[in-house]
């Protein structure tokens, strides 16, 4: 007997789940508020536009763990071209003056060093940060198939980046900034600029970004989110797996402490052997389960 599993919502994660629950032999179905898949990964077009929700850099594009992952679930197949510009962001200032990030650290540096020569030393610590961070290997087996050697090689071939993330891992990027003590105000000024809006934004998750672009490794797949979600949820469906569209679930049933169905907004009770949230958190733990599974991580993590 094929084990049957439901998936609320239908975005990039919930037709991941489908994607793989079907490769692994069990029979999945998806409910989805909306009538389309793909959630957040999505695009519309108006007067002649297209607007375009989602993808601007898809970590992952060209290689390694994450790419598999594209290429296994149909996000990306033999036909996606995908472009790697040579900025990560151009920012224009009221005067008109730009301030560029290149996605290539040496050339940044370079344009750094340009910009404020009396910064020579912090922005040489900076770029080999970000250097040292392209150690970072990724696992390519999940954790429970992963053995002591597998975690001895990451350990031994990642150590740069591990030190980095001992030193840095918590410090916001405002703070990283304000440590490497740049001299040039103009620097300062364009480097904080960055960091506005986003004051609690991780040093680290930036380092980690320009990384990803250097190694040319988080490109955009030429015709955006609507056609990325499309390939998916044609995978799925060519898997045999079920799209419900126009389905919003309202209660998860429970029998003991087990999920065991639904009920959705029009009444409609599903059952099956496992209930997968690929939704938003905050519904499936406040409202589908009516608050009685709130861990105090979860309670800290929406109160903040
Ligand atoms: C403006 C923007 C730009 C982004 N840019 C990038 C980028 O460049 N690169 C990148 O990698 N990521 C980017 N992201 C992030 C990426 O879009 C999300 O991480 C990803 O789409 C989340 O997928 P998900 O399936 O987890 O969630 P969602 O896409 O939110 O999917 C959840 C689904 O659940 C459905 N749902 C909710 N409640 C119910 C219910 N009660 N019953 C049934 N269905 C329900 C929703 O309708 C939705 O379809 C961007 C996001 C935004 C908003």
């Amino acid at each position: 007997m094929q084990k049957t599993v439901i998936i609320i919502g239908g975005g990039v994660a919930g037709l991941s789940s489908g994607i793989y629950g079907q490769l692994n032999g069990y029979s999945t179905e998806i409910l989805e508020m909306h009538s389309l898949p793909g959630g957040q990964c999505t695009a519309w077009d108006r007067k002649g536009y297209t607007f375009d929700y989602c993808i601007h850099w898809l970590v992952g594009s060209s290689f390694g763990p994450f790419h598999d992952i594209w290429k296994e679930t149909g996000a990306l197949d033999e036909q996606t071209k995908i472009w790697n510009p040579d900025t990560y962001v151009t920012m224009r200032m009221t005067n008109g003056e730009e301030f560029i990030i290149y996605a290539d650290i040496d050339r940044w540096e370079q344009y750094l060093v340009d910009l404020a020569p009396e910064d020579g030393k912090p922005i040489a610590k900076m770029c080999n940060h970000m250097r040292k961070m392209s150690t970072m290997q990724l696992f390519e087996k999940p954790s429970f198939q992963r053995n002591v050697l597998d975690y001895a090689r990451f350990m031994v071939k990642s150590g740069p980046a591990i030190r980095l993330f001992m030193k840095y891992g918590k410090m916001s990027l405002a703070d990283y900034f304000k440590k490497l003590d740049f001299q040039s105000k103009l620097l300062k000024e364009r480097l904080n600029g960055i960091a506005v809006g986003m004051e609690d934004f991780s040093a680290i998750a930036f380092l980690f970004t320009l990384v990803w672009f250097s190694q040319r490794n988080a490109g955009y797949p030429l015709g955006g989110s609507m056609p990325f979600t499309m390939r998916m949820a044609e995978r799925y469906r060519s898997l045999g797996g079920v799209f419900s569209g126009r389905s919003r679930v309202e209660k998860i049933i429970t029998d003991g402490n087990r999920a065991v169905g639904v009920r959705l907004a029009d009444g409609t009770l599903k059952y099956a052997d496992y209930v997968i949230g690929a939704c938003d958190l905050h519904a499936l733990m406040y409202d589908m389960l009516d608050g009685k599974y709130i861990t105090p991580k979860i309670e800290k993590a929406f109160a903040e």
